[in-house]
């Protein structure tokens, strides 16, 4: 074994989740110098452009001591192919199970549990105490969770990293939601027969389009701020009350509904879940500024629950004909009764756009900024050259979902309704 300040880390990793029952913690005990590899495979789901670690942030992943190896051609639909990363110092491998094969950390955008589609097959090449980063759903299927932990990895599921101001850098959610916000309006606005701003020609004034936003969180916000660049009109509406400041600072309208929602917000900023009468009262209320409206952007979701309906066929019947609406929420359940998954249809003359997985149409920059984010979240498990996992840590402790076959995460269990932890295993 070579022993380089740089290969720390699987040691580290060895270590890193070693549980001290006497204590109560997870403690360090070994500091043995081995090479630690980070992998990157192609993105298997179909369709799914981005790649999680692009050649930009190579040299500072190597500079901290990791060593990079990278499926051939898995960041070539995002506009990177393996010359550029050759180019920073990493290496290129012929094939996934090379890059599981010799990976300690497997770096991935779409990992089993939210690639539902393809992702079973990745259970086969992964090994016990192999490092797993990624979308893992964690409130998603409990099956799907047990089957990644029973193969022994150690997993970090990005959705469950906290918001805090120093975790800020490493949210991948809010980063996606960005890009989703953005390119949901540009979308919407190719499939609207009109354009976004005013204009005054010598053929006459044309008005702005009337844009909607439902849901005022990161993607919402985005959506605001780029159809207002497109000169659109923009109203918004969130049952946070604390989102109005927010739609206003981006020049948006908030729409006031003479409803209040019930602790309207967790304590991690999330939306709630309502009654179902509360959302009768807010479809019945928001119909009136949804007829008025050209394109309706809906973004309103509740972790782990399925999306709130918030437009009815019948709503959309009120819109005029040529109108559009884009449910970022599709793939949750659909904001719209009329949304279909993974569709763009047309009813009552209205274009639904139900399109999935939003943020691999930028796969350029989504990736960018997803690997800026999964960048930051790998240094942080490194101090003075050294793994130093600290499991006090809470963005690694609150983002650390399997280990050592269990589903170890406290919120997680809970959510799926299995029995706490106790002794090994348990946090
Ligand atoms: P999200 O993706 O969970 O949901 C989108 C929005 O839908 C939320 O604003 C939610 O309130 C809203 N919503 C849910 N049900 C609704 C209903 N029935 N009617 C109307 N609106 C409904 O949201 P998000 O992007 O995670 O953002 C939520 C908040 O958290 C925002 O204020 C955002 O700025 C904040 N945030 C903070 C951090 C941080 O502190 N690091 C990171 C990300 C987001």
């Amino acid at each position: 074994m070579r022993w380089t300040p740089r290969s720390s880390f699987a040691a580290a990793i060895v270590c890193l989740f070693r549980y001290n029952s006497r204590f109560g913690l997870y403690t360090c005990g070994v500091e043995e110098y081995i090479s630690v590899i980070i992998g990157v495979p192609k993105e298997s789901y179909p369709g799914e452009r981005r790649v999680a670690l692009v050649p930009m942030v190579v040299p500072n992943l190597v500079k901290a001591g990791f060593e990079i190896v990278i499926e051939t051609g898995a960041g070539v639909e995002a506009g990177y192919p393996d010359a550029f990363y050759l180019e920073k110092g990493a290496k290129i491998l012929p094939d996934r199970a090379a890059v599981f094969g010799k990976a300690d950390i497997v770096a991935q955008v779409l990992c089993y549990g939210s690639n539902d589609v393809t992702g079973k097959a990745d259970l086969a090449l992964m090994r016990r105490g192999q490092v797993l980063i990624g979308f893992l759903r964690p409130l998603g299927s409990v099956e799907v969770l047990q089957q990644v932990a029973q193969t022994g990895v150690t997993s970090f599921s990005v959705e469950l990293m906290p918001r805090t101001t120093r975790a800020q850098s490493m949210d991948a959610l809010s980063s996606m939601a960005t890009i989703c916000g953005y390119k949901a309006v540009l979308i919407a606005a190719d499939t609207l027969p009109r354009i976004f701003p005013m204009l005054t020609t010598a053929a006459g004034t044309v008005t702005p389009a009337r844009i909607l936003i439902i849901g005022a969180g990161v993607a919402g916000l985005q959506a605001i701020a780029t159809a207002r660049r497109l000169g659109a009109v923009v109203s918004a509406y969130d049952m946070r009350p604390a989102s109005k400041e927010q739609v206003q600072s981006l020049g948006g309208r908030f729409v006031e509904l003479p409803i209040e929602a019930k602790d309207a917000q967790d304590a991690r900023g999330y939306g709630t879940a309502q009654d179902e009468s509360f959302y009768a009262k807010q479809r019945e209320l928001l119909t009136r500024v949804i007829a008025e409206s050209d394109i309706v952007i809906t973004t309103a979701v509740v972790p782990g629950k399925k999306a709130p309906m918030l437009v009815t066929a019948d709503m959309v019947k009120g819109m005029a004909p040529g109108s559009v609406i884009f449910d970022l929420a599709a793939e949750r359940g659909g904001n719209c009764e009329l949304t279909r998954a993974g569709q763009t249809v047309v009813e009552h003359g209205v274009t639904i756009i139900g399109i999935i997985n939003v943020a691999s149409k930028v796969p350029y920059h989504a990736s960018q900024m997803y690997a800026r984010n999964l960048t930051a979240f790998l240094l942080n498990l490194v101090k003075d050259g050294k793994l130093r996992p600290d499991t006090e840590d809470e963005i690694i402790r609150d983002t650390l979902l399997t280990r050592g076959g269990e589903i170890v995460n406290p919120r997680v269990r809970e959510f799926l309704a299995l029995p706490e932890l106790v002794g090994q295993g348990a946090k």
